[in-house]
């Protein structure tokens, strides 16, 4: 039986650059030990006063449907949220509770964009993106930043394509490059998405991790909460990747129908995990500071480690869990740098083409191994840049 185009063609064809993470498994189910630095995941578990709750509201009966939207302590808890910490006016109407980050993206794209429309992303990506895209029958269409920028987008690079696009999706803090997007290239987007009339769509589920800067988020900039949809999650904030929670934020009148949407897709996210997760964001501030404080010590172990050496060039990193290397002096490829280190010194790291072009001759780094590991790690990934550029 024939299966649909869009299934079929989710990912675009061509390497999807997730070849070196399977390898790196593949070693360590070989009984190699490979020092893991692929995936965007905390070394640390979810907390016990979190699991408590979850268990004690499930043992309380909360295992039946939820509602669609999600449970009006979880949405409120989540507007209250938003508006405290940027200043929108927000409310439960503007919010749906999603099944993970993920299916934010999903669900803002299919609100925004009709099948044929383009969907405009900026490059470096996160991995799912224009399958996301490709997903709701839309066109994903990328827009190169410069490692030269710290791949801060700019605002004419984007108006270049913008004419006949429907969205624009953003991410800061960044996922690949750790940059947080500043007031001037917020401020450029927001005028290019008034002018051109798009739907900007902000995945802001980094929001908490930010070493450097600010993190602003675009809704609240002039004009700009009528087209916006915010994506949040409680996965990197709360170290709570498995429970799959995370929300939408937009107007009024695109949630209403978003729930509408959801009936007919996730039926809503697990009643006692909403209600763990309303828990979580009642702690505040100081505890999402502590799940965030292993990534800004290693940042820091990394910028002292960096700063021995002169082959290795880092991207400022200001936010969320990972370093993005420059490796451009040892005259490599992200692809080969990766491989061969992989190979020869078993420290697995993304190569930067995975997240798109502009990233080529860079290296993803995550900061989710244990501190004097990951010190380890990096003074060898450094001598190793050394040797091949000499
Ligand atoms: N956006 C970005 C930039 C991410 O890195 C991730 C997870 N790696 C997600 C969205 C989705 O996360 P989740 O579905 O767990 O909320």
């Amino acid at each position: 039986m024939a299966l649909s185009q869009r299934i079929t063609t989710l990912t675009g064809g061509g390497s999807d650059g997730w070849d070196l993470f399977l390898k790196a498994r593949e070693m360590i189910a070989a009984g190699t030990p490979v020092t893991e630095l692929t995936i965007g995941e905390h070394d640390i578990r979810t907390a016990a006063p979190i699991l408590q709750e979850m268990h004690a509201s499930a043992m309380g009966g909360h295992t039946g449907y939820a509602m669609v939207p999600g449970t009006d302590a979880l949405r409120d808890a989540v507007a209250l949220r938003t508006s405290e910490r940027t200043g929108v006016p927000t409310t439960r109407d503007n919010v749906l509770i999603t099944p993970g980050g993920q299916s934010a993206l999903f669900a803002a794209h299919a609100a925004a964009c009709d099948p044929g429309d383009i969907a405009l992303f900026i490059d470096p990506y996160y991995a799912t993106y224009p399958g996301t895209i490709r997903g709701v029958s839309a066109v994903p269409r990328s827009i190169q930043t410069r490692a030269e920028d710290a791949f801060q987008p700019r605002a004419a690079d984007i108006a270049v394509v913008a004419e006949g696009a429907t969205s624009l999706l953003i991410n800061s803090p960044n996922n690949p490059t750790g940059t947080v997007y500043s007031r001037a290239t917020l401020d450029g987007i927001a005028e290019v998405c008034t002018s051109r009339d798009l739907w900007l769509i902000s995945d802001e589920v980094y929001d908490t991790q930010v070493w450097e800067g600010q993190h602003i988020s675009p809704r609240a900039l002039p004009g700009m909460a009528e087209r916006t949809f915010v994506v949040g999650s409680m996965s990197k904030s709360h170290a709570m990747t498995g429970s799959r929670c995370g929300w939408l934020i937009g107007p009024e009148a695109a949630i209403a129908n978003l729930i509408t949407f959801a009936t007919h897709t996730t039926y809503g996210v697990p009643g006692f995990v909403q209600d763990a997760s309303a828990f979580a964001l009642s702690r505040g501030t100081a505890f999402e500071a502590e799940i965030g404080a292993p990534f800004a010590r290693r940042r820091a172990i990394a910028q002292r480690v960096l700063a021995g050496q002169n082959t290795v060039g880092q991207i400022p990193a200001q936010g969320a869990m990972y370093l993005m290397l420059d490796i451009r002096a040892t005259g490599m490829s992200g692809d080969d740098f990766a491989d061969a280190l992989l190979e020869a010194e078993h420290i697995a790291v993304m190569p930067g083409e995975s997240f798109g072009a502009a990233a080529a001759g860079h290296l993803r780094v995550a900061m989710t191994i244990e501190d004097a590991a990951f010190e380890a790690a990096l003074v060898t990934l450094c001598r190793f840049a050394e040797a091949r550029a000499a």
